[in-house]
């Protein structure tokens, strides 16, 4: 027997990410978050510490956090080269894993 679907919509967390400004499903975003030593990482299990910011999925948007000072502006802090690089390598990484399955 179906249960009765009352007519309520579920609430799921919105963010907005920081390089379109738009918002879009918490879960289908990709956390960056300073860490307590300070240095700027994916933050794939969406459960670390720190400070959060948020980009969608769109190319665009990876490339652009990572040629412009958004990622400075969120975290009020100088991303170094090094960090990008490893946030790249990330991105590139989660992108890869999401193909495969
Ligand atoms: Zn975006």
């Amino acid at each position: 027997m179906a249960k009765a679907q009352p007519h309520r919509k579920k609430h799921v967390p919105q963010r907005t990410c920081i390089a379109c400004r738009k918002k879009t499903d918490k879960r289908r975003l990709t956390r960056i978050v300073q860490t307590a030593e300070m240095s700027i990482v994916i933050d794939s299990t969406g459960k670390k510490n720190g400070r959060g910011a948020y980009i969608c999925d769109q190319e665009a948007c990876r490339e652009k956090i990572l040629s412009t000072q958004l990622l400075n502006k969120a975290f009020k802090t100088e991303v170094s080269k090094d960090e990008k690089a490893t946030i790249a390598k990330q991105l590139a990484q989660s992108l890869g894993s999401e193909k495969h399955g």
